[in-house]
């Protein structure tokens, strides 16, 4: 769905939008680019996006600030690498006091620079992990320095924390590094590494099948997240994301409606990993995957 230029260029405002009660997750992706290059990067589970452009600063904050969200909920910037975008700054700025924001990331940004454009309230609310998230890659990555990093936000006020992936080829390099942290005060959190290595298929999933790669089948499919690729598309899912599918909506489309019915599709067995896995919800509460996924019988 190409970006709606036309009926965006005459309005100031949209209508809200509201999401449904079951939604768990709002993931703004504002840019699929990355400064890292991480061997198990699981942006490039499927085929590697390229050709998503970037939304404006004025049209993120015309999509975002439509939205009617809850105070748990907050909307979640990530990427590829989020700071990345060049109206990083204005956007998290920009959006709506009263909506929550988090950040992933994996802190490459001039710390100096993020403090001075960013207050710590932007990026703080009551809940039981920290707002900026950050990634730790040991391949590319040193834990000093990171450390170090960290610590200057948290000096400064900011919630933020470290996760680091649970990779089966740097599971005791992550481990050092969260007894290293740990040891400086830091919240470092691990998290189960998704995917495939060596052969074997990392992760606990709902759906058996939906990882094959073999050939799709149809099923009908309902999501809980909204997932807003860096063209402002709504996906159904990481999976149509990152294959760059059609889109099932755009976030500027002043008719656009958020929906939790089944959908069907075709691309079961090509889903990825962060939308079948079980995995906690946004209470830390552990069962919860994504989208529901019914093989029979198939909607309309
Ligand atoms: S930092 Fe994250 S998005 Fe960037 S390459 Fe590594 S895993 Fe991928
Ligand atoms: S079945 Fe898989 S690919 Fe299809 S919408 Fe659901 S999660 Fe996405």
């Amino acid at each position: 769905m190409s970006l709606p230029e036309a009926s965006f260029s005459s309005k100031s405002s949209l209508p809200l939008l509201h999401l449904p009660e079951n939604y768990n997750y709002i993931g703004v992706f504002l840019t699929l680019d990355c400064n890292l290059h991480c061997s198990y990067c699981i942006n490039r589970f499927g085929v590697q996006s390229a050709g998503h452009r970037l939304m404006t600063r004025d049209q993120w904050l015309l999509g975002l600030n439509r939205l009617s969200s809850r105070p748990d909920l907050p909307i979640t910037l990530q990427g590829g690498e989020p700071t990345l975008h060049p109206d990083f700054f204005a956007i998290i700025n920009g959006i709506r006091p009263d909506l929550q924001v988090d950040l992933l990331t994996n802190l490459e940004i001039d710390g100096a620079r993020f403090m001075t454009e960013i207050a710590p309230e932007r990026l703080k609310r009551d809940a039981p992990y920290a707002s900026i998230r950050v990634s730790y890659h040991p391949e590319v990555m040193s834990i000093e320095s990171l450390a170090a990093k960290v610590l200057a936000f948290l000096q400064a006020g900011y919630s933020i924390g470290i996760w680091g992936i649970m990779h089966p080829r740097f599971t005791a390099e992550v481990v050092t590094a969260q007894q290293y942290c740990h040891s400086l005060g830091i919240d470092f959190r691990t998290k189960e590494f998704l995917g495939e290595y060596d052969g074997v298929m990392y992760g606990k999933f709902s759906y058996e099948g939906a990882l094959e790669r073999r050939e799709g089948s149809r099923v009908s499919c309902r999501t809980s997240e909204l997932i807003i690729g860096p063209d402002g598309g709504v996906y159904r899912c990481h999976s149509d994301l990152y294959a760059e599918r059609t889109p099932v909506g755009h976030i500027l489309d002043p008719e656009l409606v958020l929906s939790s019915d089944f959908r069907r599709c075709d691309h079961y067995g090509f889903c990825n990993p962060c939308d079948v896995k079980l995995k906690t919800n946004r209470f830390q509460e552990y069962g919860h995957t994504s989208v529901e996924i019914v093989i029979e019988p198939f909607i309309k």
